[in-house]
């Protein structure tokens, strides 16, 4: 007998890869970590094993671009071991846990040893996120961002230039919790270490100062708003209920607008409105982290919010399969510059893969800021591999 072509067959699956314009019954072979053949009917035999997938959803691994990963290195960090196999995410983009200051010890204590992949965005700030306490009663103790001095654009360019697979883009907070009153500034010297390194910027907005639109009018095409759809202060939305005229403007130049769920990030009835009014995310991501209630001790396990429930959520409001795993896959590689590589299931591409089953029933969703709500679907993960490494089933 001949030995089998490829490792493995994912057999009898919709493939949904939105970068091929491809949603139909197709069969995924994989050889040596790569997509090896996405076709119809593959003999079994030409496998070492067959999974079948009949009636699922097989997807290009999910791309996270909003995560907080530094496990143990700051107290939002979760395991992305743990979370990637549970949820389907194959790439976590960290956003801003570590500056200059912690960035090696995640460099090599985190991301060299993660199974699933790990970029990110380093913080403008020398303390990354560190530098932030976060207590939920008592908004804003501290922010990393409160003093200037610990923004560092030329070390930060130093970094950047040490680790360019890794350091993906930079990350600023601008907001009252984050920042203080020193508005735009911090998203000033964000923007000039990012334009030296040539990469992104991904900024996080909350309450003013500063406002949206002071942020916006700054950003340059590829650069990334994260938290679009939260409420006020500093929603996306003016008292009348249309979409601000600022983002119209920033999105047509280019710039990126992502999920950010997070823990009080996202408003359903924001999110409502401005997909009534055509406005949808570029990105969908998580902002997945964990808080300071974490145990102390042990693996801290998955955090209470994951990508596939923002992904659900967004299905409920209306988008599409198609555009949910579009926003969760290729565009979000794309504003990484990763796409030749992650983000679709073409022949050659690195195998990263996941397989959801698409629940119709009636489930309950969390509003942050009006208690409960229902919806009719939601994505179940089932399977999750990266380089063709089955991490879970
Ligand atoms: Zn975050």
């Amino acid at each position: 007998m001949n030995r089998p072509m490829y490792d493995l067959i994912l057999k009898g699956g919709t493939v949904v890869d939105p970068a091929q314009q491809i949603h139909k019954v197709l069969d995924v072979a994989i050889a040596n970590g790569k997509i090896g053949r996405l076709d119809s009917g593959l003999d079994p035999s030409s496998a070492w094993q067959v999974i079948d997938v009949t009636g699922q959803i097989v997807t290009p691994g999910l791309v996270d671009l909003h995560t907080h990963v530094y496990w143990g290195g700051t107290p939002l960090g979760m395991n992305a071991d743990r979370v990637g196999p549970a949820t389907g995410v194959t790439t976590f983009v960290d956003a801003g846990s570590a500056g200059v200051g912690n960035f090696r010890g995640f460099k090599e204590h985190v991301i060299d040893r993660s199974r699933v992949r790990i970029v990110a965005f380093l913080h403008i700030s020398h303390l990354g996120l560190l530098g932030a306490i976060f207590d939920p009663t008592n908004l804003a103790v501290v922010g990393e961002s409160f003093d200037l001095r610990y923004l560092l654009v030329g070390p930060a360019v130093m970094m950047g230039r040490a680790y360019p697979k890794v350091i993906r883009g930079i990350k600023v907070r601008t907001s009252l919790e984050a920042s203080g009153d020193r508005g735009v500034v911090p998203l000033h010297l964000a923007l000039q270490a990012a334009e030296e390194l040539g990469v992104p910027v991904m900024v996080h907005i909350g309450p003013p100062p500063p406002t949206r639109r002071e942020v916006l009018s700054l950003l340059r095409p590829g650069d990334i708003l994260t938290h679009v759809f939260r409420g006020d202060p500093n929603g996306p939305l003016d008292r009348h209920g249309r979409v601000l005229p600022e983002m119209v403007d920033a999105r047509q130049r280019g710039v990126l607008m992502d999920l950010g769920h997070g823990g009080s990030s996202f408003s359903w009835n924001v999110a409502r409105q401005m997909l009534d009014q055509g406005f949808a995310p570029d990105i969908i991501s998580s902002d997945a982290h964990h808080g300071l209630d974490i145990k102390v001790g042990g693996d801290p396990g998955l955090p209470p919010r994951t990508l596939p429930g923002a992904i659900s959520k967004m299905l409920n409001l209306g988008m599409s399969l198609d555009e949910v795993i579009r926003a969760s896959t290729i565009t979000p590689a794309r504003a990484i510059g990763l796409e030749q590589e992650i983000g679709s299931l073409r022949e050659g591409a690195v195998a990263d893969v996941a397989v959801f089953e698409l629940e119709e029933g009636e489930f309950e969703f969390e509003d942050m800021y009006s208690g409960r709500t229902t919806g009719r679907l939601r994505l179940t993960p089932h399977l999750t591999l990266v380089r063709g490494e089955i991490l879970s089933g």
